[in-house]
C-alpha cells in the first residue's frame, strides 16, 4: 500500500500552520517538540530520544528549526515536511547556546511550551539557560490537532486493524497445549514480520495470569481449561492499532462465559452510547454501569479507553472525570474489563472512530461468547 499523503509536505505544512494559530492563542512565543510523536507528527520524522538533545523548536510564526547533534544532520534534513534549517551541535561544545540562539530570533519567549516527554534533563538545561521564561505543556495544544484524524490517518489506521487482527486470527490458530505465554509472544511477532511490521506491544496471559490487567508475560504453559487473553497492536506508517480478545483453550468455564457476555455487553454499550457531543467521562459510565449492575463495578479496574494514532495511548481518555466531548474524526479504544484476582480476567477491546452520527469499529467484531480455541 502506498504511504498515501500522509507523507506529503503539503501535510506537515497544514499541521504546523495550525500549530502557530494554537500557540499564537496560548499567548506562547513557540514550542520545543522533543524526538517524539509530537515531532514525528508536525515534521514526519524522528529519532530515539537519548542523552543528546534533538528537538525542534518551532516558533509561533515563521519557520521551523531543528536542534540535532552534528553527526544526526543529514538524517534531520531528510524530514518529509521539507524543513531546511537544521542546526548540528558538537559534544564539546553542547546546545544550550544554540538553543538560546534560536530562541532570541522569535517574536516573544515569555511563554514556550514543551514535549511532555522531553527529557527532564534536557528541559532542566532549558530553566537554566533562560530562566525568565515560563514553561508550559504543548500537550493540550497538539491533542487539539492530533486527536481528529483525516482521512488519510484513518486510511493507515484501518490498515494497521486490519493487519492486527490478522495477526490475532493466525495466531489462536497456532496456540497448543504447552506452549509458554513467551513462545506465544514470539508467534505474534512472526505474524507481524510476514506483514512488513513488527509488534508495538504484546501480552499474552494464560489462566490466573489473565486476572492483572498489566500483566508481563513470562513462561506460564497452556493448559485446557485456560482462559487466554491477547492484547496486541503495530504500527503501520506510523498509526497505531491495539486489539484485545479473550478465549478459553479447549473448554470453557461457565464463570468466564458469563462474565464475557457482562463484558460483551458494556463494549456494545460503548458502540450504541458514543457519538458525537457526548462526554468522554459518559461514555466511560455506559460501560461502567453495564458491569456495575452485573455486580462486577469492582473489578473494572481502569478506564474504558484511550484515544490512539501516532501513539498507542494519547488524548482523548475516556475516563470518568474527563468532560470533553466527542468529535467526528477522534479514535479512541472499546476496551472494558473484570478482573478476578486468582482465577481469570476478560478484556475485550476495539478500535473506533467517531462519525458524524456515531461510532465505526476499525477492527472485525469481537465474538458474542466466550469462543472456546484449539
Ligand atoms: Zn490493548
Ligand atoms: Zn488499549
Amino acid at each position: 500500500m502506498k504511504p498515501s499523503s500522509e507523507h506529503d509536505a503539503a501535510v506537515y505544512t497544514t499541521r504546523i500552520a495550525a500549530l502557530h494559530g494554537l500557540l499564537r492563542a496560548a499567548g506562547a512565543g513557540g514550542a520545543i517538540l522533543a524526538p517524539t510523536d509530537q515531532m514525528r507528527y508536525l515534521s514526519g520524522w524522528s529519532e530515539h530520544g537519548h542523552e543528546r538533545l534533538i528537538a525542534l523548536f518551532v516558533p509561533a510564526s515563521g519557520e521551523p528549526t531543528f536542534l540535532v547533534p552534528k553527526m544526526n544532520a543529514p538524517q534531520a534534513l531528510t524530514n518529509p515536511a521539507g524543513i531546511q534549517d537544521v542546526r548540528g551541535w558538537e559534544d564539546e561544545t553542547g546546545w544550550a547556546g544554540l538553543a538560546t540562539e534560536v530562541i532570541a530570533g522569535w517574536a516573544s519567549s515569555e511563554t514556550i511550551l514543551v514535549d511532555d516527554e522531553m527529557q527532564a534533563g534536557h528541559l532542566l538545561q532549558l530553566q537554566e539557560a533562560l530562566p525568565a521564561v515560563r514553561w508550559r505543556s504543548v500537550g493540550p495544544s497538539l491533542a487539539v490537532l492530533r486527536e481528529r484524524k483525516s482521512h488519510g490517518e484513518l486510511d493507515l489506521m484501518r490498515r494497521s486493524a486490519e493487519i492486527t487482527d490478522e495477526v490475532y486470527s493466525a495466531t489462536i490458530k497456532e496456540l497448543e497445549p504447552g506452549l509458554s505465554e513467551n513462545e506465544v509472544q514470539h508467534i505474534i511477532s512472526l505474524e507481524y514480520r510476514v506483514r512488513d511490521t513488527l509488534p508495538s506491544f504484546s501480552l499474552v496471559c494464560f489462566g490466573p495470569n489473565t486476572a492483572l490487567p498489566h500483566h508481563s508475560s513470562g513462561d506460564r504453559r497452556l493448559a485446557d481449561g485456560d482462559v487466554v487473553i491477547l492484547d496486541i497492536g503495530c504500527h503501520w506508517h506510523g498509526y497505531a492499532s491495539d486489539i484485545t480478545r479473550t478465549v478459553a483453550f479447549r473448554r470453557a468455564d461457565p464463570n468466564a462465559a458469563e462474565v464475557y457476555r457482562v463484558v460483551h455487553r458494556a463494549h456494545t454499550a460503548v458502540m450504541e452510547f458514543a457519538k458525537p457531543g457526548v462526554t468522554c467521562e459518559s461514555v466511560d459510565a455506559s460501560a461502567r454501569s453495564v458491569i456495575e449492575s452485573a455486580g462486577y463495578g469492582e473489578n473494572f479496574v481502569h478506564r474504558t479507553g484511550h484515544g490512539i494514532g501516532l501513539s498507542t495511548h494519547e488524548p482523548p481518555y475516556i475516563v470518568k472525570g474527563n468532560p470533553q466531548k466527542l468529535e467526528e474524526g477522534m479514535c479512541f479504544s472499546d476496551e472494558p474489563g473484570i478482573y478476578l484476582p486468582g482465577r481469570f480476567g476478560v478484556r475485550i477491546e476495539n478500535i473506533v472512530t467517531v462519525t458524524g452520527s456515531g461510532v465505526a469499529s476499525l477492527n472485525a467484531a469481537p465474538p458474542t461468547e466466550l469462543e472456546v480455541v484449539g
